[in-house]
């Protein structure tokens, strides 16, 4: 085979294959720090294959998009999404290793933080694939509230891929998509106007009629759907094939010609008396399919860091191996300065995941805990997936002309980076979420500042972030122009509180060039004030 660079040519080395796990220092410590130690081989066995196989596959499965075939050759609708072989594959490995269905598989203490960890892993090798693996892990909890659907939950916490169209009675294991956002809005769920009526003679069965404007992973076996029911917003379980093996009265009109996310099939799709199963109570769809939607939130979150981290990496090697004006680039000062902001941000936002994480282990038997989870989700959600573009756009500079060519991966990382921030609430969203939890859930801003006051005394810099914020909290629960600053010095003040209590070799760098005045708007920008020394040491072992 011929070398991938010729010597001399001052093209970098290939980046893959690479162990994800080995190299990634920053998430071996949090993986112990949150409570997983126990699951660190299965993770390290994840982290190998998505730096390796799962790249390869990737690869395919996001040139060769899934494409809508409505009708057979017999003019029968089918509506069936075609994919390359490579996408089966990668769904096949990822549910097999427990990236959808590990936390309700093999319960235990730390679980969540296992999945987390494999779910941000996954993100870094095929991240279209996260989202009906997402989905699928979120719909369990839901699922388990209703004992008729036993069976739906435990097929989709199974560890068994299996894409047939088949009834779920004839299927190992099984994945999960929803159905919330319609045409005349995907915010404010309660305008919906998709109707449930009551099936006399289904148990808990009904009709749906209307519309999704946006259905993601069409091909899942079942959707947790929003529609209006008698009694009001309802949430219920639609089907793709009924018991006997009929399809399902929906039709999938086309797909998303999307930005990114190409491996993955969005669709707009339209009800036609569609059987579903309610769940909870008729009326209160937006709090029953909610610990869905945190759970989703949160592997935004894990998936926005893991985003960041693969784009890091590739912007350390990159810089490692390519010389300008006589030096490696990482060697220049100012590109050594841009490394290793970016670097600080990508740790930061995976110690915070991961620490939501943990509290969503802890969450059934700690109430704070659980407020906690329910607060910081949103915080979390809003700050680190807005910075997911601003991040990738950076490192693809960081390689030049060669990061706006696809075969570098760069591209793809760049159309996939804004879309975290957009689904599952949009951004405006997440901090109107969060001054609502401070204005209706005491025990949420109690359980924020018990989890600052925690870091008290470690850093001069963070007690005067945080005496200002509890401040501003009691001043602002109700003043929606001010939310995003509020949440943004939430969302830093928390990172730094997780960097400074784990003694996180990044924690110093993070305060100074994150809590203190005087930094520029940019990645890079810092003050010289900032201590940069080992950083890139630590973010990606030289190879
Ligand atoms: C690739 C992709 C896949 C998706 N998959 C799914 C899926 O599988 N299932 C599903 O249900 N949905 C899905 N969505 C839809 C997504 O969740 C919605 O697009 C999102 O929730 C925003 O809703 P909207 O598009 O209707 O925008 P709108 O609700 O119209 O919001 C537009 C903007 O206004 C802001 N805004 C709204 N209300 C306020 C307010 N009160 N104050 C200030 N600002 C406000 C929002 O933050 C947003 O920035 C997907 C979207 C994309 C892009």
């Amino acid at each position: 085979m011929a070398p991938a660079s010729a010597p001399g040519d001052n093209q970098p080395p290939e980046f893959a294959p690479r162990d994800l796990w080995r190299d990634d220092i920053a998430l071996r410590e949090a993986v112990e720090r949150e409570g997983a130690a126990a699951y660190m081989p299965r993770i390290a066995r994840y982290g190998a294959l998505a730096g390796d196989t799962l790249q390869q596959l990737a690869t395919d499965a996001h040139r060769d998009r899934p494409r809508l075939r409505r009708f057979d050759r017999f003019g029968h609708r089918i509506d069936r999404i075609e994919f390359h072989p490579a996408w089966h594959a990668v769904m096949q490995v990822a549910i097999e290793h427990g990236v959808a269905g590990l936390s309700w598989h093999e319960p235990g203490p730390g679980v969540h933080v296992a999945r987390a960890a494999l779910s941000y892993l996954h993100y870094q090798a095929e991240p279209g694939s996260s989202c009906p693996l997402t989905m699928t892990h979120a719909a369990v909890p839901v699922l388990r509230r209703e004992p008729a659907l036993r069976a739906w939950a435990e097929k989709a916490a199974a560890p068994h891929y299996d894409p047939r169209e088949l009834p779920i009675a004839d299927k190992p294991g099984i994945t999960l998509g929803m159905g919330m956002t319609e045409k005349q809005g995907g915010s404010d769920v309660r305008a919906n106007t998709s109707t449930a009526t009551p099936l006399p003679g289904v148990e808990a069965g009904y009709a749906l009629a209307g519309h999704k404007w946006f259905l993601s992973a069409p091909m899942s076996d079942g959707f947790l759907v929003l529609a209006q029911a008698p009694g009001g917003l309802t949430c219920l379980l639609m089907p793709r094939r009924l018991p006997d093996g009929e399809r399902n009265r929906f039709r999938l009109l086309r797909l998303k010609d999307k930005l990114g996310d190409w491996s993955n099939a969005s669709s707009e799709v339209e009800f036609d008396g569609s059987l579903a199963w309610r769940i909870g109570e008729e009326g209160r769809g937006i709090a029953t399919i909610l610990e869905m939607v945190m759970l989703t939130r949160l592997d935004c979150m894990l998936g926005s860091a893991g985003l960041m981290r693969m784009a890091l990496a590739h912007a350390v090697h990159h810089c490692r191996h390519r010389r300008a004006f006589g030096k490696r680039l990482v060697e220049q000062p100012l590109m050594h300065a841009v490394l290793a902001d970016l670097a600080i941000e990508a740790e930061s936002a995976l110690a915070l995941s991961m620490r939501v994480a943990r509290a969503v282990d802890a969450a059934p038997g700690d109430p704070q805990e659980a407020a906690f989870a329910r607060i910081a989700t949103a915080i979390g959600k809003y700050w680190i997936c807005k910075r997911a573009p601003a991040f990738a756009s950076e490192a693809q500079e960081c390689l030049g002309g060669n990061g706006y060519i696809e075969e570098s991966i760069l591209p793809r990382l760049y159309r996939q980076a804004p879309l975290n921030s957009i689904w599952e609430g949009a951004g405006n969203i997440q901090c109107l979420d969060v001054l609502r939890a401070l204005a209706r859930e005491p025990e949420a801003g109690a359980a924020l500042l018990a989890e600052l006051d925690a870091a008290r005394g470690l850093d001069a810099g963070l007690d005067a972030s945080i005496d200002a914020l509890r401040v501003a909290m009691a001043g602002h629960a109700t003043e929606e122009a001010g939310a995003r600053l509020l949440v943004e010095r939430l969302a830093l003040a928390l990172q730094a509180s997780t960097l400074l209590r784990a003694d996180n070799p990044m924690a110093g760098a993070f305060c100074r060039s994150r809590l203190d005045a005087g930094r520029g708007l940019v990645f890079g920008a810092l003050p010289a004030t900032v201590p940069l020394d080992g950083l890139l040491a630590r973010a990606l072992p030289a190879d």
